[in-house]
């Protein structure tokens, strides 16, 4: 146990963790440099074009210390650590050893943060990565104080120093400001030249705490849990492990990613998952090679993966336990992850309905926070509702859609969820944090203020952030776009959810020729109701083609109409070409033009008496 380093890399998005963890790989020997592609660990190929891991990695690693290597580092300045590094720094510099590295390469993009927060339950060290060209940003502190939070040793490090636009010693100056340390405890790396890379890893093995320090007779799990309670004590047969993530493979069901924290896992085994309370026999068990490797078990202070040939991923969710079939107390932390934005889908071909369904249950089975179900419009026939962690999560998962599976679909913009109690409605309200150079103050403050944004509180260092909590309607407009322009996309955001606020807000009906659609009606807050309403009727009058007959476009709100449109009849008489008549004679053009006609009809869908080219629904659901 004592040669076992379970760590992770943290950073903002695009500072390089998956980079890192390449050259972590090479020099380990997992992969051979120049013979795999950039970011190995995001094999996914979504995460892979965009340039973003979505779901974390793990990897073992094996790195052999060779005595004449060591060099001498800084101390560390974590003191609850400091006598348990000195002992380990001597036995380090004093021995051929081995060590098994587990390495969690994490997620960047704020809507899988609850994934990076698990992740942090299964280490004893973090890695905080930070660009040298970008400066702390948000999620740099977001994900720090999680790590923190902790009591994680945190290793902190200015990546990308081989860029000409590099600016070392400003960045460790903010990182040091924020972290309380000095500059001169940063470490600086290129995780692209492999530069200092390989002196990080010795850091790491050097100040990150083995799982269980052998002459400290408390496991690991009750120091996490003291905290929370001194009572938990529990029988030392006991098997506890975290679950960090999941897959589901058509072969062997359910795959978990576990850190192990008390007892051991093996074949065989009957376990229970501590909070969905299924029971199931260990199929198999095994590490991180980087591909799956079989082991004879699992022990304290592990990280692998055990095979649970369960078939519902949704059963084996992230944060949930593996503990004895006769039931251990479950690790804290635990909490079901819920969709926070909603979108209608259907596909622009309704034959092809019955293949989204296929689809999104085959994602369903591996994305344990999507969630669907069946709706119908009339105007864009059988569809589903869906359910996302946030912005991000539902492109990926349209993409996903659209790639992998051929289909060409129309999705709503994805909206918040108003819950509606005793006929009071509710709206989500999030945490934002804002991280800005001072000079975007001003703009960034006037800008929260017109979106319901409330401030909170303001660390004002040589990079500013700022914590506002407003509506995540609001958020998830384009709040994020604008914060980018006014500060020249130099601030960044993190947010997370706060709770559900009591708001004055009602159904916004769109009508047309006086009867309601619901494909374009949603509910708003009423001080957004009246631009809302402004926006889709004139949008639709546009994108609306004339009829026969008049065609009044109507927004209706707590009651009133607040806005209004009409478009004006036009004769539409196919028989009549350029004022002439087609003659009596002309039987084949005549018919040629009347089934032309109707095969346009057919792309034209009847809302109420009006009709609609679904093109405008189309229109009408793109971002602008
Ligand atoms: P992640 O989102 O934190 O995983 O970041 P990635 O590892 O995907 O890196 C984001 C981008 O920065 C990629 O284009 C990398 O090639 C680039 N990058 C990462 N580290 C370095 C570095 O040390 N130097 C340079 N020049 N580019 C880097
Ligand atoms: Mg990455």
């Amino acid at each position: 146990m004592n040669n076992i380093r379970n760590f992770a890399i943290i950073a903002h998005i695009d500072h390089g963790k998956s980079t890192l963890a390449d050259r972590l790989l090479e020099i380990t020997g997992v992969i051979k440099a120049g013979n795999h592609e950039a970011q190995f660990l995001d094999r996914n190929p979504i995460s892979r074009e965009r340039g973003i891991t979505i779901k974390l990695a793990p990897v073992r690693m094996l790195y052999r210390n060779h005595k004449s290597q060591i060099t001498n580092h800084k101390e560390n300045s974590n003191p609850q650590n400091s006598k348990q590094i000195e002992n380990l720094k001597f036995e380090i510099e004093n021995s051929d050893s081995e060590y098994i590295l587990n390495l969690i390469d994490t997620p960047g993009h704020v809507d899988f943060s609850y994934e990076v927060d698990r992740t942090l339950a299964c280490v004893e060290g973090v890695i905080l990565l930070v660009d040298a060209t970008q400066g702390v940003q948000a999620q740099t502190i977001a994900n720090a104080y999680k790590a923190i939070d902790k009591n994680l040793v945190i290793i902190p490090a200015v990546n990308k120093i081989d860029m000409p636009g590099a600016e070392i010693e400003k960045t460790k100056k903010q990182l040091g400001e924020f972290l309380g340390i000095s500059a001169s405890e940063i470490y600086q790396v290129s995780a692209k030249t492999g530069e200092n890379v390989e002196e990080l890893l010795r850091v790491v093995i050097e100040k990150v705490p083995p799982p269980k320090n052998p002459n400290d007779q408390v496991p690991i799990s009750n120091k996490i849990l003291n905290s929370n309670n001194q009572n938990l004590k529990h029988p030392e047969t006991s098997v506890r492990s975290l679950i960090f993530d999941s897959y589901y493979d058509q072969h062997r069901g359910v795959i978990a990613f576990v850190r192990v924290f008390d007892g051991e896992i093996k074949k065989g085994i009957r376990v229970k998952l501590a909070h969905t309370e299924k029971i199931f026999e260990v199929l198999e068990v095994g590490s991180f090679n980087p591909d799956l490797r079989p082991e004879e078990k699992l022990n304290d202070g592990e990280i692998g993966y055990v095979v649970t040939n369960l078939k519902d991923i949704h059963q084996v969710q992230v944060g949930d336990s593996i503990i004895n079939e006769k039931g251990a107390i479950p690790l804290p932390g635990y909490k079901k992850v819920k969709p926070m934005v909603f979108a209608s889908m259907f596909t622009t071909d309704t034959n092809d309905y019955l293949h989204l369904k296929k689809a999104l249950g085959k994602l369903y089975l591996n994305d344990s926070s999507l969630q669907f179900n069946g709706i119908y419009s009339r105007a864009l026939g059988a569809g589903f509702r869906v359910g996302f962690l946030g912005l991000l999560h539902a492109d990926v998962v349209r993409e996903r859609l659209e790639r992998e599976f051929g289909l060409s679909l129309v999705l709503t913009p994805p909206q918040v969820e108003f819950k509606l109690e005793d006929k009071k409605y509710f709206e989500p309200y999030v945490k934002v944090l804002i991280v800005t150079p001072n000079q975007y103050l001003g703009n960034i403050m006037q800008l929260c203020e017109n979106y319901r944004a409330k401030f909170l509180t303001m660390d004002n260092k040589s990079q500013i952030s700022i914590v506002y909590e407003m509506p995540m309607s609001e958020m998830i407009s384009d709040f994020y776009d604008n914060l980018k322009s006014v500060s020249s996309g130099y601030a960044s955001l993190d947010w997370e959810f706060l709770r559900y606020q009591p708001v004055e807000a009602d159904k916004l009906m769109i009508l047309l020729n006086m009867e309601p659609v619901d494909e374009f009606s949603e509910v708003v807050v009423k001080q957004r109701a009246m631009m809302k309403g402004q926006m889709i009727t004139k949008k639709l009058r546009e994108i609306i083609p004339r009829q026969q007959y008049e065609v009044k476009i109507q927004a209706q709100f707590k009651g009133k109409i607040i806005a209004s449109e009409r478009i004006s009849p036009f004769r539409k008489d196919v028989l009549i070409k350029s004022g002439k008549v087609i003659g009596a004679g002309d039987v084949g053009r005549k018919r040629k033009l009347l089934e032309k006609q109707k095969e346009g009809k057919k792309k034209m869908k009847m809302v109420g008496k009006v009709e609609i080219p679904k093109e405008a629904f189309f229109k009408l659901f793109r971002r602008s």
